[in-house]
């Protein structure tokens, strides 16, 4: 299988500390991989390398064979990556249909992302009109990612979807993943609890002290997975 991204002994630091001290990890093309590991493993910072929010200090990020360490975000977008951040990123004072509005900049037309937006998640389509901060966390999170989708990601990086949500609307949001995992678009998925996301994800690593410790099929690897939340 190809590999759509491609991390190669990723290093990044915070200041003198180093938090990331040699990662790899592979996303195939057209597969969920999901990032596990308890809080503090490494995990944003890996994420945050990978998306050009930070730079790495050694190592390299390959996307579909190209070498992209050091390029900027917006870069990164026109190639095809998203990044759905942890708290989801959408405007609070504005209405689901304005939230849409504003990523019709990327090229496509207002009523195309809002047909595909609707039709992936409909609750959205109800509440069209409705201000993003009054909407439940849930749907707030499925605005973040119909937003995320209007730029036609080829590869979108998902922080912690689960985050403060209730187990069933998890469920119900990684059942959408999956959907839209089935049309082709890669994604890397960071987790620090939800066992929901092995359901969906083909494969999955844990991440523990910035490096990772186990990386496989989600069934060959709950053993670890286990081990990891004991042992921190
Ligand atoms: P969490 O699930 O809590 O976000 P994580 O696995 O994503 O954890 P990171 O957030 O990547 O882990 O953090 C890795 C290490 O880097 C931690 O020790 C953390 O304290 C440190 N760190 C993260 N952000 C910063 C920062 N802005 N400045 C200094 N240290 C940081």
């Amino acid at each position: 299988m190809t590999a759509l991204l491609e991390l190669k002994g990723l290093r990044a630091a915070y200041g003198r500390i180093e938090v990331l001290h040699g990662v790899d990890l592979v996303v195939p093309e057209g597969s969920v991989v999901a990032l596990l590991g308890p809080n503090g493993g490494g995990k944003t910072t890996t994420l945050k390398v990978a998306s050009g929010q930070m730079a790495a200090t050694a190592g390299c990020v390959h996307l579909a064979g190209r070498h992209i360490n050091g390029a900027s975000p917006d870069a990164l977008a026109r190639l095809g990556v998203c990044t759905i951040p942890e708290g989801r990123g959408v405007f609070p004072n504005l209405t689901v249909k304005e939230n849409l509005r504003m990523v019709t900049y990327a090229g496509a037309s207002l009523a195309q992302v809002e047909s595909r937006a609707y039709e992936t998640f409909p609750r959205l389509g109800e509440r069209r009109t409705q201000l993003a901060g009054t909407m439940s966390g849930g749907e707030q999170q499925m605005l973040a990612m119909a937003r995320g989708l209007a730029t036609d990601p080829k590869l979108l990086f998902l922080d912690e979807l689960s985050m403060g949500l209730a187990p069933l609307i998890v469920e119900e949001l990684y059942e959408i993943v999956a959907e839209i995992a089935k049309t082709g678009v890669s994604i890397l998925v960071i987790e620090q609890f939800a066992r929901t996301v092995l359901g969906v994800a083909d494969y999955a690593a844990i991440m523990l002290h910035g490096k990772i410790s186990a990386v496989g099929e989600p069934a060959d690897i709950v053993d670890e997975l286990e081990a990891a939340y004991m042992g921190a």
